[in-house]
């Protein structure tokens, strides 16, 4: 192995171009690849920038045994001459394909195993490989330009809300708990025997305590920790571009995330995005999609036929209604030569998200055709067709149940069929409002009711009233922003009187004693002279993996946790030592004691 001494790196591969021509420079990187031809050794050099091709000749002989050495990944430094490629040797899927570097020395900096997948991008591998060898996952071109486009997009958040006078203010990880709706990873203090810090699903009550503190416009890039199960677009600890603002309404909030997303997309993907963005209620959005992050880049909403099915002769509609609950379908347009088995398979989809059947009609040219025609009149069967806005050629699909099991089946189906049939455009980013939320839900496991946000959301005025007769008419001054049907964050005008605050923990069923515990500081500080506030929190890594085209979080994130939340290439989590435990007052109990306690 050599020493980089004496040779200082002059160039970005894949920065040289016909510019550098005739000029001496050095490069240095990885070994993409080495091709024996005729006499020549071709190695195609590898950094951060690109790919340049070096080639070695026997005349420098030296060099030239130093080239026929070379393995895949070796990392080498070059110094020679640029020129222009012999004509017909160009290689147009290379930025700098129409040069080449001429070795005059190479040197080996390092040797390299046989790495364990393709440096390349759109390799086909096992993730969990790509996870536990994640430095030469992430040395693949696509990846690298994940972790690029991720940089420069918190780059240019940090200076547009610099721009807008908001400071960024680090708040603590060693805290307690926020309650945000999932469970707290809990870490034990040696110093306070017994006693628990939580990480933070948020730093909401500290950027809530930052208004009381007069910093007005608060913001922080910020790593957040839910223990919660794991899905495509979930972590265990993720980042938000956490955000609050004092004496504003909701509109300004909103206007000010708008103009926010509109740089970045413009900066970042080259997107003109219109604002301001389009709202819809939580109310409207269950009614036409079925579901609170709805995707507008498709049709096939959702449409009631509750009326039409309470009236006709088919059983499961009617107990369905008489039972309180809905009907409701959607078109899928040309499907209606669907076979038996893919009826049959989406039936089986319909009923793995909740449903317990699929009704479906075909529409033939000769009218709706389905095993459960005869149980309508042609007059109700008219009326289905008008309602969805059928025409012949479409699949019409149907469920029958309690109102949240419908929105929940049809909204699957809908997302499922959406991607099938191909109707999704990819190149749109379509952003909406939902607002309006209840402020409250009923939680028929807990027997309470629980925030839909967090327990710190302002009601909207008129109805602060209601919290004591009819809390789950109460709506709140919440609005979540979806990007193509991904929910990329949330935020809300708070409460900011102790009388309010304390009337909605007593609603949600937090003795005073507890909530005293909890959250007393927070109290205490309203009694201070509280300015009006309100915020928001961006999903930053659902937002990256939108702009950068990816389909997971884990392709933005530079070392991400599997489905099972451990970490392939540390191994974390991991045993410790008894001293350990001992010494922050902890024991393990075995599953089955974990169990029946
Ligand atoms: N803290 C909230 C969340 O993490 C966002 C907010 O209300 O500002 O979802």
């Amino acid at each position: 192995m050599e020493s980089m001494r004496g040779l200082k790196r002059t160039h970005g591969c894949g920065t040289l171009s016909r510019n550098e021509v005739g000029s001496e420079v050095v490069v240095m990187g990885w070994v993409d690849s080495r091709r024996d031809h005729g006499g020549l050794i071709f190695v195609d050099l590898r950094d951060r920038s690109g790919i340049v091709q070096v080639v070695f000749s026997p005349d420098n002989k030296t060099a030239f045994t130093k080239a026929e050495n070379l393995r895949n990944e070796y990392v080498v430094a070059v110094a020679g001459t640029v020129r222009v490629r012999p004509e017909g040797t160009e290689n147009e899927k290379l930025k700098t394909g129409d040069i080449e570097v001429v070795a005059r020395e190479a040197r080996i900096l390092n040797r390299a195993r046989t790495p364990v997948f393709y440096i390349e991008d759109g390799i086909e591998v096992d993730e969990n490989l790509r996870l536990r060898y994640r430095y030469l996952d992430l040395r693949r071109p696509e990846m690298q330009r994940a972790l690029e486009l991720r940089h420069r997009a918190a780059k240019l958040i940090r200076d547009f809300l610099d721009s807008r006078g908001f400071w960024e203010i680090e708040t603590p990880v060693l805290t307690r708990s926020t309650p945000e709706g999932a469970r707290d990873f809990l870490v034990p203090s040696r110093l306070n025997p017994g006693k628990f810090y939580a990480l933070p699903q948020s730093p909401q009550l500290f950027k809530q305590l930052l208004m009381v503190s007069g910093v007005e416009r608060y913001f922080q890039i910020v790593r957040c920790f839910r223990d919660e199960d794991l899905r495509a677009d979930r972590q265990p600890e993720f980042t938000q571009v956490d955000l609050e603002m004092s004496y504003v309404e909701s509109d300004d909030v909103m206007a000010l995330v708008e103009e926010l997303l509109a740089v970045v997309c413009r900066e970042v993907n080259g997107l003109e995005i219109a604002t301001p963005f389009p709202r819809i209620t939580y109310d409207e959005a269950m009614r036409r999609f079925g579901t609170d992050k709805p995707d507008l880049r498709y049709g096939m909403e959702l449409r009631d036929v509750t009326d039409v099915a309470a009236g006709c002769e088919f059983k499961v509609f009617k107990v369905a209604v008489a039972a309180g609950g809905q009907v409701r379908g959607i078109r899928v347009p040309g499907c209606a030569d669907y076979s038996r088995k893919e009826l049959d398979d989406l039936t089986k989809f319909a009923v793995r998200h909740g449903a317990r059947g699929l009704a479906y009609f075909l529409y033939t040219d000769e009218g709706l055709k389905s095993p459960i025609t005869k149980f309508f009149t042609t007059a109700e069967l008219d009326t289905l067709i008008n309602r969805l806005e059928a025409a012949p050629g479409d699949l019409l699909l149907f469920v029958a149940d309690a109102p949240d099991v419908v929105a929940a089946a049809l909204s699957a189906l809908r997302r499922e069929l959406g991607e099938r049939l191909g109707l999704i455009d990819r190149s749109r980013f379509e952003f909406v409002w939902v607002h309006q939320f209840p402020l409250l839900e009923y939680d028929h496991e807990e027997k309470r009711f629980v925030a839909v946000h967090h327990p710190f959301t302002a009601p909207v005025e008129e109805d602060v009233e209601r919290l004591r007769s009819e809390p789950e008419k109460v709506r709140a001054r919440a609005y979540d922003l979806v990007l193509n049907g991904v929910e990329i964050g949330g935020g809300s005008i708070r409460i900011h009187r102790r009388d309010v605050q304390e009337l909605l923990f007593g609603v949600i069923g937090l003795a005073p004693g507890e909530a005293r515990e909890k959250f007393g500081f927070l109290l205490d500080a309203f009694e201070y002279g509280t300015p009006p506030h309100g915020g928001f929190a961006i999903g930053f890594d659902r937002l990256v993996m939108l702009l950068a085209g990816k389909r997971t979080i884990r392709d933005v994130m530079a070392f991400p946790k599997t489905q099972s939340g451990t970490d392939l290439l540390t191994e974390a989590p991991g045993a410790v030592a008894p001293e350990q435990l001992a010494e922050v007052g902890v024991r393990v109990l075995d599953r089955k004691n974990r169990e029946r306690s």
